[in-house]
């Protein structure tokens, strides 16, 4: 184990540092001195800058600099690798750029830059990292040192159209890339997703004003135009899509869960039945089969059963709509394989199919009822190829600084 690292006044008793450099810490009498200790390749370097540009952009160092006088003598010690540190003060000092950063360095930048608070640094490398993001992916970085607002970051940056592109064959990213983009799905105001306590179908506060609930005796049809509120879903206000979700990794990877959910959420009109329907229930269209010398006719409300399936023909009115509707056809096998799991949430023991009465007298009350969001965790990742030597001497550094306590 590396020893605790500290800081310490000049005044105090000294760390065992290296004795390199001693004639140039004469030369710079009362700049901070970074010891910095590289525990890989067991050696340590000492670097002296400026109290003024380290708080100007390692924010990190405030703490322990609070209260010194710009004239004091300050040591610190931290752990880290030396490359990586040297980079950082040459960035400081205004002569290393990210633009010239190689795409298998950026990572390991980035992380460190994050950890000493490095903002703008940080902001920098992630712009990088998402514009390198294919070809970082294909290189043998441990990229499960990233912590994960880092990735949160870098998720909200990929658009789903990019998403569908990434490869990452050892999955060191893209798993957590996923989990985000599904979180940041679902916390969209209009994405929020609602259970019916009596039909146990998902709904979302603008389809529940269209969309009537099986379970509601009069089967109004299921289209575009309002439905009776008597006859609209009622919220199960015990729901919780974070559970629902938890339940449905154990059969769906990240990404499945991501497509299934984005498709749940897409919605179309058909021409061919005037119904609205989601992304999941694209072959959904019920329709009864011709009879001879007639055309078939499409069936409006499935709930009655019968007739046989075929594809809606969506009304497609805006790019998005048509851009959502080929990238559903792209991956429609694996995304409307298994729709019921998302398109209805287990029935449970403790709940059944009852009526919820209360919500049959006030049913406008149903779009008060928020979904409680406490989606689980972004998964857990081990590194599954031989990490990059640079890419684990961060995430020594990272492990061993946060026990720091200057
Ligand atoms: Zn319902
Ligand atoms: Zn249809």
């Amino acid at each position: 184990m590396p020893e605790r690292p500290g800081s310490q006044r000049a005044s105090e008793k000294k760390l065992e540092t290296p004795q390199e450099d001693d004639a140039s810490r004469e030369s710079i009498k009362g700049d901070t001195v970074i010891h910095v200790i590289d525990d890989i390749r067991q050696i340590r370097k000492d670097f002296y800058c400026k109290q003024s540009q380290l708080l100007e952009h390692m924010k990190y160092f405030e703490a322990c600099l609070a209260g010194v006088s710009p004239d004091d003598e300050v040591e610190i010690s931290v752990h880290c690798d030396i490359k990586v540190f040297e980079w950082l003060v040459e960035y400081m000092d205004g002569s290393r750029q990210v633009s010239s950063l190689e795409a298998k360095d950026v990572v390991a930048i980035l992380i460190s830059a994050d950890f000493l608070q490095m903002q703008a640094l940080v902001e920098q490398c992630l712009e990088a990292m998402y514009n390198s993001l294919t070809e970082i992916l294909a290189l043998p970085l441990d990229l499960g040192c990233l912590p994960e607002r880092l990735v949160a970051s870098l998720a909200s940056q990929v658009k789903v159209a990019e998403l569908e592109k990434l490869q990452d064959d050892h999955d060191r990213l893209l798993s957590r890339l996923y989990a985000h983009k599904l979180l940041a799905l679902l916390s969209l105001e209009q994405n929020v997703l609602f259970c019916c306590s009596r039909c146990q179908r998902l709904f979302t506060a603008d389809e529940c004003l269209y969309q009537h609930c099986a379970e509601t005796t009069g089967m109004e049809l299921s289209t575009t135009k309002s439905v009776p509120a008597l006859l609209q879903h009622s919220a199960d206000a015990t729901w919780d899509v974070g559970e629902f979700l938890h339940h449905l990794r154990e059969r769906h990877s990240w990404p499945q869960l991501f497509w299934k959910t984005w498709a749940r959420l897409q919605r179309f009109q058909c021409n061919l039945c005037q119904m609205t329907f989601c992304g999941l229930e694209l072959n959904r269209c019920h329709f009864h089969p011709p009879l001879v010398g007639q055309e078939s006719v499409a069936i409006q409300d499935p709930n009655h059963g019968g007739g046989e399936m075929r594809q809606h023909e969506p009304k497609l009115s805006s790019i998005e709509e048509e851009v959502a509707i080929e990238t559903l056809r792209r991956h429609q096998d694996e995304i409307c394989k298994d729709c019921e799991s998302l398109l209805f949430a287990p029935v449970l023991n403790s709940k059944g199919l009852q009526v919820d009465a209360k919500g049959e007298e006030e049913p406008e009350r149903v779009l008060e009822i928020r979904a409680r969001y406490c989606c689980e965790p972004p998964p857990e990742h081990s590194a599954t190829a031989a990490p990059s030597t640079q890419a684990s001497q961060v995430q020594t550094m990272h492990d061993n600084a946060n026990q720091c306590s200057f």
